[in-house]
């Protein structure tokens, strides 16, 4: 996707504060941080939300869910975290390549 911010992050076209990358995966620091820890997990692939998701990417999203609690532990959340994804318009995406928060 020739506009999309966060695959211009996952080519390197625009910087980022990564804390993981993989052939499939990246992660980095959220611009605007709304917790003392808040990254975004996100596929190499572009996927416009979590409703655009079928069988194909199972498990694509497999791998981000199991390193989800890698990461966050890695990142200082001993005591839990809150997961997020936002979802079309109405959940309130404002950019439109999947994540979890
Ligand atoms: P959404 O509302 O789509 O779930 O959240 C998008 C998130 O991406 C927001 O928390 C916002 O701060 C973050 N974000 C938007 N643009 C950039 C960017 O260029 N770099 C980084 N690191 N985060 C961004
Ligand atoms: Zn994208």
């Amino acid at each position: 996707m020739d506009n999309c911010i966060f695959c211009k992050i996952a080519k390197r076209e625009i910087p980022a504060n990564k804390i993981y990358e993989d052939e499939d995966i990246l992660a980095f620091h959220d611009i605007h941080p709304a917790a003392p820890v808040h990254f975004l997990l996100i596929p190499k692939l572009h996927v416009d939300s979590l409703a655009d998701i079928d069988g194909s990417h199972h498990d694509l999203l497999g791998k981000m869910l199991v390193l989800t609690p890698k990461l966050a532990k890695e990142q200082g959340c001993s005591e839990g975290f809150r997961t997020i994804i936002n979802t079309g318009r109405v959940g309130g995406q404002e950019v439109f390549h999947l994540h979890f928060h």
